[in-house]
């Protein structure tokens, strides 16, 4: 099955063609234009070097595209691309301005240039439609409830990856399965062994994800990706109170409080150096005391969330790291790790080290009963995966 993962920015247009079966999934094709304007010319382009390289013998050929959208109003999963779908993104335009907007775009270019190709939609808060209600509500009015303001959650394809490949590494067949079903039969029940994930992705933009037997029980993001763990350049979790009194000390409007916070905060704002984590820990390890402080305000943040999901799932048979800085980053892997013998984490610090660069692996001890393992993401891959599902079901 030709799958087509379509991923929209608003001036860039990127694609992966995938070949998908029960067993294997191979990437066939890759490519992607910057500075678009309209997606129609880049379709119409990215199609005939499909056909070209003979891969496709017209759009029609292929059998679903996927779309990775982002935040839907009273809607999530692992959807058709429908009217809905596109109500649902224009509903919470202004919460998602980089992204639904474009996705709205790009699904309906699609629809007309191939209106008999499948179209999927895989919303990055699909992995926690299960939370609970006590988990994913603020404390606010009601008037403001009914809008839709509430914990969602993101990066739920890269969490869900690792819910279904943790259970698959210890050998728990039943809580894989239950995750590779999720978005297709909901989760049932579940009456096996424990296995409580901390999962954390961690790269330009980060969060830290609670998953008891393979479904989330929370996530740092909350009703935007402007939430949870300091970001690369966006602030992560604030009080609220900050921003009407920046606004009047600073003279400033709230548009650009906003600005601030989404462009020139997070580790950026923190460090004053970059919002590249290899360049903050450069200045770090030269004696800039202001880069390492940004570290130490990152660990802090991701031990923070790690502990509260360690607390209310009980326990935790395993700690993950994903994404560019949780695949790469052995010190801060460590330093999050620090001082949790007493829970039972032991890092292998020869393992830690040696495991960076997309290779998946185990830095914990042999006695450690908390196992931490490194798995490489690769969202397209999970998109395409979710997508077969979908197109199976
Ligand atoms: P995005 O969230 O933008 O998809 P990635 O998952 O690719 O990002 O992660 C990007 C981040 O990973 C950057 O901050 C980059 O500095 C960090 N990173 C990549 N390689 C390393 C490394 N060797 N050590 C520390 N951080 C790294």
């Amino acid at each position: 099955m030709k799958i087509l993962i379509a991923n929209l920015g608003s001036t860039s247009f990127k694609y992966r063609l995938f070949e998908m079966s029960d067993t294997d999934a191979a990437l066939l094709a890759k490519g992607g234009f910057e500075r678009v304007t309209e997606y129609t010319p880049c379709i119409e382009e990215m199609l005939e070097t499909l056909v070209g390289e003979g891969h496709l013998l017209s759009g029609e050929d292929l059998d679903a595209v996927g779309f990775k959208t982002v935040l839907g109003k009273d809607l999530s999963g692992c959807v058709k691309a429908d009217e809905r779908v596109l109500e649902a993104l224009d509903g919470f335009k202004e919460v998602a301005p980089a992204h639904n907007p474009a996705y709205v775009e790009g699904i309906r270019c699609f629809q007309k240039m191939l209106p008999e190709v499948t179209r999927v939609a895989l919303f990055e808060t699909a992995f926690y439609q299960w939370v609970s209600l006590a988990a994913s509500t603020y404390a606010i009015p009601k008037a403001w409830r009914d809008l839709g303001i509430r914990r969602y959650g993101f990066h739920g394809a890269s969490h869900k990856f690792i819910a279904e490949r943790t259970a698959e590494l210890l050998g728990n067949d039943a809580v894989a399965d239950r995750v590779r079903r999720l978005y297709v039969d909901g989760p049932g029940e579940y009456t096996g062994d424990p296995v409580r994930v901390i999962s954390c992705h961690l790269g330009g933009s980060s969060s830290v994800t609670g998953i008891q037997n393979g479904v989330s029980i929370g996530t740092s993001m909350g009703f935007s990706p402007q939430s949870g763990l300091p970001q690369n350049n966006r602030v992560g979790d604030l009080d609220s109170m900050a921003i009407p009194y920046v606004c009047k000390m600073l003279g400033i409007t709230v548009e650009e409080a906003e600005r601030q916070l989404n462009k020139e905060s997070g580790m950026l704002g923190l460090s004053g150096v970059s919002n590249d984590a290899r360049d903050i820990e450069d200045a770090a390890a030269a004696g800039n005391a202001d880069a390492q402080h940004a570290l130490d305000v990152q660990i802090d943040s991701i031990r923070h969330w790690a502990g509260s999901f360690f607390f209310k799932m009980g326990g935790a048979e395993v700690i993950s790291f994903t994404a560019g800085i949780g695949e790469n980053d052995s010190a801060l892997r460590s330093a999050v790790c620090a001082g949790l013998e007493g829970f039972g984490v032991k890092i292998d610090e020869v393992a830690n080290a040696q495991t960076i660069r997309g290779k998946e692996g185990v830095i914990s001890t042999p006695d450690s009963t908390i196992k931490v393992v490194v798995i490489p993401a690769n969202e397209e891959l999970v998109i395409a995966r979710e997508v077969y599902r979908n197109v199976q079901s």
